[in-house]
């Protein structure tokens, strides 16, 4: 069979679209038809119907579906006057369709005029449709798509128009890539950071608190925490310096940097009552600028490398409801490095190795690809700065990628609002992408705040300002981790490493002197003495994807040891609780 491409499957997804209306037209002669695309490894149909869907209903149509498709009947393709076409649609009492007609109608006076429309018939089901299709329902494979989702939608995505029910559909050109389709959904379920954040109690939300402000629990903040102490390790080793700034300024800063106007409505305004007016900062760059500037620099001083973990804010759509992905309050990695012009490229290497540093250490690093991110050259006001300062840029970002074996992809129009990018993305356990990390070249913010270093010459000149994100934010790098490691995280970064169980009552003691000696050691552990049996605790423990489990009764409290269960691993072994402690702290040094 021949390898279809990602364009023909959304022709085969499109033509299933069809096959679900007309199945639906069998099941409800009296339906309304909206609209139904293909999108992402499926389709939709929105319709007007005289009930309220439920999930059986799903299956019936799947079974008719199959039926049209074996009949085999051909898309037909056919020319019509607009004026034929409203009257078919209104003979055939159908109103959206009514519509969509009259908007073209009104669009074709203003953009180059088509006399014609096209429709497409199938079986007995019509539809309004620019195409294309395949060229009979037969050409669909049967057992390779299935409708997977009942939900509202209002005509046009506008809340004041009418609430229509939308059928969602996945469809393949294989059996077998349906199937790994759906175990992928499956498994994903599994993994969702919502759910797992939830029983692994990592986070929280308070409706009083409000919605998009996420909490973090105490086991959430060891996490964050601890990988906070990583970044920062990692970057002090490349010559950064950690400062600290507050999370407002005056509404001038973000408008010398131009964030004010970027941002517009998303950012967070602050007054008080004795007329303060503060902007709550969305990036923590404009900030960072006047530490910069609170001395005469030198071009012997350069560069100069600060790096902050802090909240930054903008009013962002959240849309997702429980998640971290859209929050209105982020925990910003942020770092820059001011630099001079002939250092900016050892500068980009550097966070280029850091970046390679840490997600080796997360084991991400394997799997990851660069896009090399540049103008929109066709809109040159979407940016601030000038031409030649971006042409040197680009260019050397592409030295770069090529110098390091990078192998960025060229992306026109995904530049920062100041220069061009090196944007990294992951792939995940279960292959979804995800792009966190980036580094960007600067020449516009220093110019703008006026920065400057005193050159070899003693001239004044400004610095280049390289800014990088190692993990973009905390937020929606935890939920790639939790998502990644479906929550049983590597040793080193667990908020529990070790779950001590004392067999009975009897042996609490010894429990927590074990639980003394770990927590002195440095490493994390939690007394697990609740009044329920061990083989309740046990599973407990395990559904919390605690890395080591201790299990200690009458033996282990005669020689001062402990039963060990490693997460995942049925077998116990007794090791003395001082070789363990060992063991452990060289297995968290190695970030085993
Ligand atoms: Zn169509
Ligand atoms: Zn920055």
């Amino acid at each position: 069979m021949q390898k279809t491409t990602p364009n023909n499957l959304d022709i085969l997804r499109h033509s299933t679209s069809h096959v679900m209306a007309a199945a639906v037209l069998e099941m409800f002669p009296e339906a309304k038809f909206a609209i139904g695309p293909s999108i992402e490894n499926g389709f939709y149909y929105d319709f007007d119907l005289p009930r309220t869907l439920i999930p059986e209903d799903l299956e019936i149509l799947e079974e008719k579906m199959r039926d049209i498709i074996k009949a085999n009947h051909p898309f037909e393709r056919a020319e019509i006057s607009f004026a034929d076409a409203l009257a078919d649609f209104k003979k055939a009492n159908q109103p959206y369709k009514v519509e969509l007609i009259k908007d073209l109608e009104k669009s074709q006076e203003t953009n180059k005029p088509i006399n014609q429309l096209t429709i497409y018939k199938s079986g007995h089901f019509v539809d309004l449709c620019s195409g294309p299709h395949l060229d009979s329902t037969g050409e669909i494979p049967a057992d390779a798509f299935k409708l997977t989702k009942i939900s509202g939608a209002y005509w046009r995505g506008d809340e004041k128009n009418k609430m229509l029910q939308r059928i969602y559909g996945v469809a393949f050109e294989s059996k077998n890539d349906l199937k790994e389709y759906l175990k992928m959904l499956e498994e994903a379920e599994k993994r969702d950071h919502r759910k797992l954040g939830k029983e692994l109690d990592l986070f929280c939300f308070s409706d009083l608190v409000g919605p998009g402000l996420p909490l973090f629990t105490p086991k959430g903040t060891t996490l964050i925490d601890t990988l906070k102490k990583e970044v920062e390790s990692i970057c002090r080793k490349y010559g950064f310096e950690k400062v600290s700034a507050p999370s407002l300024a005056k509404p001038e800063l973000f408008e010398i940097s131009g964030h004010a106007k970027k941002f517009g409505d998303e950012l967070f305004h602050v007054t008080s009552g004795k007329k303060h007016e503060f902007v709550l900062k969305p990036v923590q760059c404009p900030h960072q600028t006047q530490i910069y500037a609170s001395k005469t620099r030198s071009y012997r001083d350069l560069p100069i490398r600060y790096m902050e973990s802090d909240k930054q804010y903008r009013a962002e759509k959240t849309g997702e409801v429980g998640g971290l992905s859209r929050v209105y309050a982020i925990t910003v990695e942020d770092g820059h490095s001011f630099c001079r012009v002939d250092q900016v490229k050892d500068e980009i290497k550097n966070m280029v190795n850091i970046i390679k540093d840490l997600y080796s250490s997360i084991g991400l690093w394997d799997n990851h690809w660069v896009s090399l991110s540049v103008r929109d050259y066709a809109h040159p006001e979407k940016y601030i700065g000038e031409t030649s300062d971006w042409d040197t840029c680009e260019k050397m970002l592409q030295e770069i990628s090529d110098e390091m074996n990078l192998e960025a992809k060229k992306c026109e129009g995904e530049a920062a609002l100041y220069g061009p990018k090196l944007d990294f993305m992951f792939k995940d356990a279960i292959g979804k992408e995800i792009q966190i990390p980036t580094v960007q070249v600067d020449f516009a913010t220093p110019k703008r705040f006026g920065l400057e270093y005193i050159n070899e010459k003693g001239e004044k000149v400004p610095p280049v300002m390289v800014h990088r994100a190692i993990l973009g934010s905390y937020e929606r790098f935890l939920v790639l981790l939790i998502e990644h490691f479906a929550g049983a995280f590597p040793l080193w970064l667990s908020p529990v490493q070790v779950a001590i169980l004392p067999v009975s009552e009897k042996f609490e003691k010894y429990a927590k002197d074990v639980e003394t000696q770990f927590i002195a050691s440095g490493i994390r552990a939690e007394l697990h003495n609740q009044s329920e049996s061990l083989g309740k605790r046990i599973r407990e423990a395990e559904k919390q994807k605690i890395p080591y489990m201790l299990v200690v009764g009458e033996k282990e409290e005669a020689d001062n040891s402990v039963a060990v269960r490693s997460r995942g691993d049925k077998n116990q072994e007794v090791i003395a609780v001082e070789k363990f402690i060992e063991k452990i702290l060289g297995e968290i040094k190695e970030k085993k």
